[in-house]
């Protein structure tokens, strides 16, 4: 009967490898580095909205288009409100990109308009997304030490100018690092696509490409209240860009894509930045802290512009040091795409988690061999 109910789903869903997302394991006393959750709580004015908010109001549908919030986040950022829209988190947002920019390689179209494109090493649910859409993938590595190619190494590399939809994380994950905005306003510039420039973390940059997003048409700019604003829970991530393209992602979203209480938390943060601010001095004063201990330690530590380090651990191979932290109860993330398996991403905790980390990182160089 197995086989039979198989022979129902598309050739093309049967074969897709799903995004793997980073383990949530509920382990007592886990110092958990391995997701780039915040380690601060949310506001208590954001806390004390979202209690406030559980009540008879349940019983209906929330804003469909998130207006109350897309209202506050246009005056945010200097633009109109239908220049934005709110979804199930980015990762949503991404997914819609997808499906409103670009054609499936089925489609008989040239194949730059069936093209999802991206660097290497980057977000790893890009490749997910343009193959749920049957589109083909372009995966371009990035210069040395992770930077952005420049425009001769992007030709020598295949870049595709005329790709449909272009996907660029910045600050960059998992490798931490920052690209200026006048290297991706050129990037932008030369591409004849839409392009998508992920900030998932550039609360803790010292740069943004907002700007680009209102300058350029097809520039969209992809924020997240998940990692920033320790909002993972609440699914709630946003796009500012180009009025025609935010019009055509509205048609295809679900019609109450983002859930009211979700809307209800992100309004009350945007009510007091002052508070995450304090706190991304924090994560980012502990970040240069454990960057330098790590590397009197022999790590070789990439410089950061997120709430993550990247860095190759001294000795033995960095999967043996994943394992090894794990027994010691300290979980971080390793990746195992050979341009990036000799690292350890490390998401920035608390001072405690930091020290925590130092220590068992102390334990296992002391026991090593
Ligand atoms: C975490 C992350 C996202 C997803 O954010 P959500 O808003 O939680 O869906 C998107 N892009 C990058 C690069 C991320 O690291």
């Amino acid at each position: 009967m197995r086989n039979v109910a198989k022979s129902f789903v598309r050739p093309l869903v049967r074969r897709l490898e799903p995004y793997v997302p980073g383990e949530q394991p509920k382990i007592k006393g886990l110092v958990k580095l391995n997701t780039n959750e915040n380690p601060f709580p949310p506001s208590p004015k954001v806390l004390r909205a979202v209690k406030a908010a559980v009540d008879g109001r349940f019983r209906l549908y929330p804003n469909p288009t998130a207006e109350g919030l897309r209202e506050k986040l246009a005056a945010l950022h200097g633009c109109d409100r239908d220049s934005i829209i709110v979804g199930n988190g980015s990762d949503e947002l991404l997914a819609l990109a997808t499906r409103a920019f670009v054609e499936p390689v089925a489609g008989g179209v040239g194949a730059s308009l069936a093209t999802v494109q991206y660097f290497t090493p980057s977000y790893t649910l890009y490749p997910v997304l343009a193959d749920i859409a049957g589109a083909r993938r372009n995966p371009i590595p990035l210069a040395g030490n992770f930077g952005l190619p420049s425009s001769a190494e992007l030709k020598a590399r295949q870049w595709d100018f005329q790709a449909a939809l272009t996907f660029v994380t910045t600050p960059n994950a998992p490798t931490g690092r920052g690209y200026a905005t006048a290297d991706l306003e050129a990037l932008c510039a030369a591409q004849r696509g839409v392009v998508v420039l992920d900030e998932a973390y550039v609360d803790f940059a010292d740069d943004n490409a907002m700007p680009l997003a209102l300058r350029h048409p097809h520039v969209l700019v992809a924020r997240t209240f998940s990692k920033a604003y320790s909002l993972c829970f609440q699914r709630v991530g946003y796009f500012v860009g180009n009025a025609e393209l935010i019009a055509a992602l509205h048609k295809i979203r679900d019609s109450y894509n983002v859930n009211g209480l979700g809307q209800v938390a992100a309004l009350a943060t945007l009510d007091d930045l002052p508070y995450y601010r304090r706190g991304f001095k924090k994560i980012m004063a502990t970040r240069e802290r454990l960057s330098a201990e790590l590397a009197r330690l022999g790590f070789a530590v990439l410089p950061s512009q997120t709430n993550f380090i990247f860095a190759r651990p001294p000795g033995f191979p960095a999967e043996m040091w994943l394992q090894k932290l794990r027994e010691r109860k300290v979980l971080v993330r390793w990746f195992r795409d050979a341009a990036i398996k000799d690292f350890l991403r490390i998401t920035i905790g608390t001072d405690a988690e930091a020290e925590a980390l130092l220590r068992a990182v102390k334990l296992v160089w002391r026991e090593r061999g």
